[in-house]
């Protein structure tokens, strides 16, 4: 459930109409919602407790720092893949103990801010890291605190490009090899072995393979122990999946997966960490964007739409589906009208949506994209010299922009023409 509703006839973010808040922003913007961002991430710390938990928001899925310090002030850890998400996560008063460190390439450099700055673990991927980051603490005088990320070899049964715990996989090291590289760990200086970490990939719909992969790490979490290591922290990952169409999808819910978490890894007596990204952002966001011009085609009408491929990768890039509501309601009853959705971009590749059944649309018309908050911004770009989409946050009838579109003047003036030119 999230908050974006009609009301009277009008789309609503909260208690906001959209087309309030595009009158003032202009389109194509994100809108998030306060409100869901607070309500998903509190479904996870209900669904752990009473274990010791820590719930480490996935800063990839949505870095914008108003939305990073609404989730802090609930007590949300941050996930962080990049120095410039640790440095997005301590701008919003999140502090280090509170962050850890995932992704299979952190550099020396990133070590170094990280462990300056405070961290509460680096997840770390691989040999060669995990003796860099030994290297790095010795330098500095100081212990960083790791689990190493396991690959448990379990599919995901998601899209291709975001599975990751498959054998082929680039992520973690194989669990069958474990014990060799805990023990190197442990023999390395600088470093400080806490937990065994794991991510198998994003968007899952199922909990068999969250399941098939919690069991492997009970499993080693105990070979561990009996190994000599102190393993008082299990990081889980993200990736539970969320609807993004209404009605026959339904993936586990939040409580469903903790009740997993307790079942497989609940009697081991570790704290245990989540990074969820999608479940606390996805539905917490749409895409406002504006009809341009409706163009009859052959086969049929084109909607081309304001937004466009660099707003909005995830049809494009994942053939994802979104939802595409008119922000005026429909009436009942109203006859759809089957619609290809398009930007206006220089490939075919901008099309958000073939053949859509949508109510009769014309130009001017406003159009909100569902389940857009996560992966959404965060990928955005600025191909074909669009502006960078701005973001505004909604909290009961008030809202912000978090993120201001930039003027074609900053555009044009990032770039530098060399004197002797
Ligand atoms: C992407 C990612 C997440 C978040 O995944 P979601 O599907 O958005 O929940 C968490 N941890 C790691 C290591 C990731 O790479």
């Amino acid at each position: 459930m999230d908050h974006f509703l009609y009301r009277n006839g009008a789309l609503y973010a909260e208690d906001v109409p959209v087309a309030d808040i595009a009158a003032t922003v202009g389109t194509p913007f994100y809108c998030y919602s306060a409100a869901t961002l607070t309500r998903h991430f509190k479904l996870f710390q209900d669904a752990l407790s009473p274990l010791p938990n820590l719930v480490c928001f996935a800063i990839k899925s949505l870095s914008n720092v108003a939305v990073l310090k609404l989730l802090g002030n609930l007590g949300a850890g941050m996930d962080v893949v990049s120095a410039g998400e640790y440095l997005r996560a301590k701008a919003a008063g999140v502090p280090g103990d509170r962050i850890v460190f995932s992704g299979v390439g952190k550099t020396r450099a990133e070590m170094r801010l990280a462990l300056e700055g405070g961290i509460r673990q680096f997840n770390v991927e691989s040999e060669p890291e995990m003796r860099a980051l030994s290297e790095v603490a010795v330098s500095m005088g100081v212990v960083a605190p790791i689990t190493i990320r396991v690959n448990p070899d379990v599919d995901a049964k998601t899209h291709a490009k975001i599975a990751t715990g498959k054998k082929e996989n680039k992520f973690g090291i194989p669990i069958s090899r474990a014990s060799e590289v805990y023990a190197e760990a442990a023999r390395l200086p600088g470093l400080k072995v806490v937990g065994i970490d794991v991510h198998i990939g994003s968007q899952l719909t199922e909990l068999e393979p969250f399941e098939m992969a919690f069991t492997k790490v009970a499993e080693l979490t105990r070979r561990l122990r009996a190994e000599g290591h102190d393993i008082t922290r299990l990081d889980l990952g993200g990736g539970l999946g969320i609807p993004y169409t209404r009605g026959n999808e339904a993936p586990p819910l939040p409580q469903q997966y903790g009740a997993l978490i307790k079942r497989t890894v609940g009697d081991l007596g570790c704290e245990i960490e989540i990074e969820p990204g999608r479940l606390i952002s996805g539905n917490a966001g749409i895409l406002v964007s504006q009809v341009i011009y409706v163009k009859s085609g052959e086969e049929r009408d084109f909607l081309i739409v304001d937004a466009a491929m660099n707003d909005l990768v995830r049809p494009s890039m994942y053939d994802a589906y979104h939802d595409i509501v008119p922000v005026i309601e429909p009436a009942p009853g109203l006859e759809t009208q089957a619609y290809d959705v398009v930007g206006p971009i220089c490939e075919t590749g901008d099309t958000f949506a073939k053949a859509r059944p949508m109510p009769p649309l014309a130009a001017g018309d406003l159009i909100a994209f569902r389940s857009a908050g996560a992966y959404g911004a965060v990928m955005a770009s600025e191909y074909n010299s669009r502006p960078l989409v701005p973001e505004v946050l909604v909290m009961g009838d008030h809202f912000a922009v978090i993120r201001a579109r930039p003027s074609y003047i900053e555009i044009v003036n990032r770039d530098t023409v060399p004197e002797w030119l």
